[in-house]
Formats: structure tokens, sequence, C-alpha cells
């Protein structure tokens, strides 16, 4: 199985029924150490990348990807609408037609890339970057192994859900977690919490 045009569209469809699904969740735990819009800014954007597909002849998995990222881009105010977009964007640009398993590793990477760009956090620091982190080594190496598109992302889902597990004990330096100092200590981050639904719908949609 390669990642193709069909399953570019199947991922966005999945990633915007888990935020919608999970959006008090992700609601919650902004709330706790944030402001309580990550659901909502989620289940928003992910929402408006599919009325956008739907008029959408995509030339391939990278445009359905790219314009996935353009409207996050421009319809999530927050910080994560800047960073997911920024990340679509650029594993929708590396990614060929279909792609390989590790084609698709290099194009998360280049994702992962782009987000720490943007948002200049480090793995450790409370944030998305801690489940994207381990997700595209879990990916990669996976892929490396010769394994198929289905057993790579499930590896992927696996570590981004540890990572953002680990993310509780952390203390937040970046994003508005940080202003709480010490009090964002005990609480997992949100945006680590999403990440782990991306890679978990990416693993749900190839596997069935
Ligand atoms: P906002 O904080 O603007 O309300 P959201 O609530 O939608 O935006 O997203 C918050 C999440 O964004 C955090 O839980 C964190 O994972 C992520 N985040 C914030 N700042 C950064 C950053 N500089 N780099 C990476 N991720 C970040
Ligand atoms: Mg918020
Ligand atoms: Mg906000």
């Amino acid at each position: 199985m390669d990642f193709d045009t069909p399953l570019a569209e199947a991922w966005v469809r999945a990633i915007a029924a888990a935020v919608e699904k999970e959006r008090a969740r992700l609601t919650d735990l902004d709330s706790a150490i944030g402001d309580g819009d990550h659901g909502s800014n989620l289940q928003r954007g992910f929402a408006a990348a599919l009325t956008a597909l739907d008029g959408l002849q995509p030339a391939g998995p990278g445009a359905v990807l790219t314009k996935t990222g353009t409207t996050l881009i421009s319809k999530v105010g927050g910080a994560s609408g800047p960073l997911y977009g920024k990340a679509f964007r650029a594993i929708g640009a590396a990614l060929p037609d279909p792609a390989a398993p590790a084609a698709v590793a290099e194009a998360l990477s280049a994702g992962l890339d782009a987000i720490r760009l943007l948002g200049k956090a480090a793995p450790g620091d409370k944030t998305i970057v801690d489940a994207w982190t381990p997700a595209v080594a879990a990916f990669r190496a996976t892929a490396a192994t010769g394994a198929d598109l289905p057993t790579a992302a499930a590896a992927a889902a696996e570590a981004a859900e540890q990572g953002a597990r680990d993310t509780i004990p952390l203390q937040a330096r970046k994003g508005r977690a940080s202003y709480l100092g010490e009090r964002s200590i005990g609480h997992q981050d949100p945006g680590a919490t999403s990440t782990a639904l991306v890679f978990r719908t990416l693993a749900d949609i190839t596997t069935t």
C-alpha cells in the first residue's frame, strides 16, 4: 500500500472526525494549562479543510495535504493553526504521488522541521514537538526495515501517544502554558494530545 490521493483525503476526513469526537477532551486539557480553545480551534480548522477539499480536484496526495495546511493557517487563529498548517503544507510539498513508506517518512519529517522552524520549540518544551518527534522517528525506523505503511503508521501512533503522555511531568517552555511556569507540571499537553490523534487516525485508515 502506498500513500495516494484517496488515502490523503481519508486521512483529513479521519482527523476531522477525531478532533470532533475528542473536542471536549482537548478543550479540557487546554483549559488546565491554556485558554481552553484547542478542541474548538482544531474542530473549526479541520471542518474548514473538509469544505475546501469538497471542490478540489487534487493533483495528488501532496495537493490534498497542502490545501489542508493552507486552510488551517487561514481559519485557525491560535498557535496550533499555523503550526499544524505549516506541517501539512510541508508534508504536502514533500510527498510524491504515490508515496512509498520511506517517502512518507521523509515527508512527515519535513512536517516536523516546519513546526520547529516556526515554533522554535525543542523536545521537552511540552508542545506538539514532543509527540511529533517520537512519531516521526518511529515511522522512519519502521519504514527503514521494509515494513508496510500500516505497520509504520501503527508504530508512529504508539510513539505519539507515549510522547503525549510523557509531557505530563514536563514544565512548559513554549506557548501559553509556559506563562504558568511550574504550575504547568502535571498536565498533559493539549497539542501533543491532538498530535497523537493525527497519527492514530493514519494508523486506523491504513489498517481498515
Ligand atoms: P493557543 O495556545 O493559541 O490557544 P491552541 O490552544 O490551539 O492555541 O494550541 C495550543 C498548543 O499549541 C499547545 O498545547 C502546544 O502543544 C502547541 N504550541 C504552542 N506554542 C508552540 C510552539 N512554539 N511550538 C510548538 N507547539 C506549540
Ligand atoms: Mg488554546
Ligand atoms: Mg487561543
